[in-house]
């Protein structure tokens, strides 16, 4: 862990970090010394990691990128953190994010600029950007991360690392400091398959009375089946996946991938996900809806910030949430709003909610032709930093490939797949259906 620190400490120009504790790393790393030297085997025993910003923690501040949680402290840990402090991990701190783990690009942190280490004038991806920064840079061996819709694969391939989003529910949410809670799961982010696997099944398992939407599922071991044959394994690759909005150097990088997967002996069958399109106003509908409802505890009240003067009761939310929270936590709190509010209700949430099925069963079609699909996170390479500027929609267009699979539910990855436009890293998304992280992380294994 001192080592780790020392790295964090010498790279802190990449932005990655928003918080250590060297008393409280060292703490837990002699914790762990002394299980070890009790003869005891957890699967992560001294392992150091980091979290995301987004997972309350008694050690370390849990702002979620905000300055609405600037001063915050948590009574309590996160269940995915304190799971994995029980497999014997020790925490080396906070991970910058995109503030409420809205965002693509990590630039809606309120904190500093996280930056990529593959080309420092680049941005990382988000809204997980510093976890993937930290594993990218060797400032972590892995750490956490979550996916609302695409924060931990896309971060993963603008950063040349692996990172799962396991199926919605297999993750409990306790403790994740919620932005769209139909959406919203935690995972892990590492070098290798393997490793996400060993954090997967540390972290995954039923958390009934604590995460009402928690899977009863037990957890499993990823590890197990990891060196599985995928002769025979059928691919499925949709064909909106591959249209003109693709940039050639991702498609190119991909078609390499797909040509490996053709070696390893698996077969390339074409599906179709004829909804695919439908996934971006359906997503920015849903998800702000659910933000604006969860982000109304933020009043000044209960906790973090609040405001130093102020009039009557409604003067104080008003300036309390103004100073608080940045432009785009605003803006989605607006969107969300709208479209929850009498006579929008039915023509753009319930709308949102019925195509939200159907994309769902786009999927269930799919697979009845392959075992996985196969194809890209996101439509480029890591953009620059800024480059976006102040157009929303560009970075809302850019999660095109991962919100359908967050809409449905299931489990996707990303896994390094090749180099794009500037020797930029390029991932390639598996999505597996419901409860498939096994096939997943085994497909991504052999890959690799
Ligand atoms: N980019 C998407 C958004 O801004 C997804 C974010 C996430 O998965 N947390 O909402």
């Amino acid at each position: 862990a001192g080592h780790f620190l020392g790295r964090v400490k010498a790279q802190a120009d990449l932005g990655a970090f928003l918080a250590t504790n060297e008393d409280a790393t060292l703490a837990q790393a002699r914790a762990a010394d002394a299980r070890i030297a009790a003869g005891e085997a957890a699967p992560l025993l001294g392992v150091p990691i980091a979290h995301k910003d987004i997972f309350v923690t008694q050690d370390f501040p849990s702002t979620a990128g905000s300055k609405m949680l600037e001063a915050y402290r948590s009574p309590f840990d996160a269940t995915v953190v304190s799971k994995l402090a029980e497999a014997g991990a020790v925490s080396l701190g906070k991970l910058n994010c995109d503030e409420f783990a809205m965002g693509s690009s990590n630039e809606n942190s309120a904190y500093q600029v996280v930056k990529n280490p593959w080309d420092k004038s680049r941005i990382p991806g988000g809204s997980s950007g510093g976890s993937a920064v930290a594993v990218a840079a060797r400032l972590a061996p892995a750490v956490t991360g979550t996916d609302t819709g695409g924060s931990i694969r896309q971060p993963a391939s603008f950063c040349g690392i692996t990172g799962i989003k396991p199926t919605y529910g297999r993750a409990s949410r306790y403790g994740m400091i919620a932005f769209a809670s139909s959406l919203d799961q935690a995972g892990p982010m590492a070098r290798t398959a393997e490793d996400c696997a060993l954090l997967l099944s540390a972290l995954c398992g039923p958390d009934l009375d604590r995460d009402s939407t928690s899977l009863d599922v037990p957890a499993e071991d990823f590890t197990r089946g990891l060196d599985g044959s995928v002769a025979g394994l059928r691919i499925g690759v949709p064909k909106e996946f591959f249209g003109p909005g693709l940039s050639d150097d991702v498609r190119s990088a991909l078609e390499g991938a797909l040509k490996q997967y053709e070696a390893l002996g698996a077969r390339i069958v074409e599906v179709s996900l004829p909804r695919t399109e439908l996934a971006i106003p359906v997503y920015y509908i849903i998800a702000p809806a659910e933000a604006s409802s969860n982000l109304s505890r933020f009043d000044g009240v209960k906790f973090g910030h609040r405001a130093r003067q102020y009039g009557d009761l409604l003067d104080m939310y008003k300036k309390t949430r103004a100073e608080g929270f940045g432009d785009e936590v605003k803006r989605r709190i607006m969107i969300g709003t709208y479209v929850l509010s009498h006579g929008y209700y039915d023509a753009y949430y319930l709308q949102a909610q019925k195509i939200r099925r159907m994309i769902a069963d786009d999927f269930q079609q799919a697979f009845k032709q392959c075992d996985l699909i196969a194809g890209p996170v996101a439509p480029s390479v890591a953009w620059k930093l800024g480059e976006h500027g102040n157009d929303p929609l560009a970075d809302y267009l850019a999660d095109i490939f991962t919100l359908p699979g967050s809409l449905a539910g299931l489990p996707g990855m990303s896994i390094p797949a090749g180099f794009g436009v500037g020797g930029m890293p390029v991932g390639l998304q598996l999505i597996g259906n419901y409860l498939q992280e096994g096939r997943l992380l085994n497909a991504a294994h052999k890959f690799q």
